[in-house]
């Protein structure tokens, strides 16, 4: 997909068209800084909007794929058809992937209903956020009606991505200990439902109720601010045997049957805030681009080695190297 070619308005129908192969190619191309890829994704933006995002996070094991792999099945059995991004910061090779290679997702990899996608850090716009919403696009321009974003919950990268969601659950299990105190920590502010995997386990009902303790407490600031805001619910699960995953998917129905409601409204508060966010990491990426043409690679070593000599401090380094890059000076 080189620039000046016709490929990219070719790929572009193809994902409008659901093509598999397409929007293969365009991830791929996302994730290989091809120029072309910036280009198709403009094409294709006017086309997104009308997939419902789900994010789901929380600690490694808690059976977060497992529960993926379980409303995927339950959103085929509805006839609804599927995107799942599974966002796996921690693994250095699943950039590229086409299929999931999570094991317990395979069985949908035949389905031509789902598409699954496995995405690291690496990605033509930098950080982990942009590259996940540009691969939520491509599922939303594909048609997706549904679109899954998976992320294990340990870094404040992970957490923006499923805030990026329409509807945000946090996973945790039973006999985790302080898991609840983690969750207060970084993920409660940004989840919708929260789930109890693993429910069938000791302890489990003691979960639920710390859970909803800590729900009750956050209850009234949340009311001050919106009397029909949303109050998170706690839902048990044993996404193995599949249990609880009906209900499950009828509250994140409920949820964006609220963001829906009023006409609309919550909606499009959340969707501009979504952009404002957007905007100003792709602003962000884009200032790094252009930056990093005007640095030398000498120029960095060479303010590294003023640091590591003693001649200058890291605040002084950076401003240097800042005026390099605004052409103020000759760092
Ligand atoms: P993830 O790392 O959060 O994606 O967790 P996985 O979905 O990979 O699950 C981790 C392990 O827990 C796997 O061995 C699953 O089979 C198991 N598991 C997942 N859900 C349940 C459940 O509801 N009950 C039990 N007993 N095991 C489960």
């Amino acid at each position: 997909m080189s620039p000046g070619e016709d490929r990219p308005a070719a790929l572009v129908q193809g994902i409008l068209e659901g093509d598999v192969r397409s929007a293969a190619r365009l991830m791929r191309a996302i994730d290989d800084h091809d120029p072309g890829a910036r280009e198709a994704l403009k094409q294709i933006y006017p086309h997104t909007g009308r997939a419902h995002v789900v994010g789901i996070t929380g600690p490694p094991g808690v059976g977060k794929s497992t529960l993926t792999d379980r409303l995927v099945e339950r959103y085929r059995s509805d006839g609804q058809t599927v995107g799942v991004v599974a966002v796996d910061p921690t693994s250095p090779f699943t950039g590229g992937a086409i299929l999931g290679d999570r094991i317990r997702m395979q069985r949908h990899a035949t389905d031509p209903g789902v598409f699954i996608r496995s995405l690291a850090t690496r990605g033509q716009f930098g950080g982990l956020t942009p590259s996940t919403r540009a691969v939520i696009d491509v599922l939303d321009a594909m048609g997706k009606a549904v679109i899954i974003v998976e992320t294990v919950g340990v870094g404040q990268d992970e957490v923006d991505v499923v805030a990026a969601a329409h509807t945000t659950l946090i996973v945790t299990v039973p006999g985790l200990g302080d898991d609840v105190q983690a969750i207060k920590a970084g993920l409660y502010e940004i989840g919708d439902l929260f789930v109890v995997n693993k429910c069938a386990r000791e302890g489990a009902a003691k979960t639920v109720s710390e859970l909803r303790a800590l729900i009750e407490l956050n209850r009234r600031p949340r009311e001050e601010a919106d009397p029909e805001a949303w109050v998170p619910a706690v839902y048990g699960t044993e996404a193995l045997a599949g249990e609880g995953v009906a209900e499950l998917a009828a509250a994140i129905d409920q949820h964006r049957a609220w963001l829906l409601a009023d006409d609309g409204r919550r909606l499009a508060a959340w969707r501009r805030r979504q952009l404002r966010q957007g905007l100003l990491d792709m602003v962000r990426e884009e200032l790094w681009r252009v930056a990093r043409t005007r640095l030398s690679d000498e120029g960095i070593e060479a303010g590294v080695d003023r640091i590591a000599a003693g001649r200058d401090d890291p605040y002084s380094a950076a401003e240097k190297l800042r005026d390099t890059i605004l052409g103020r000076g000759d760092g």
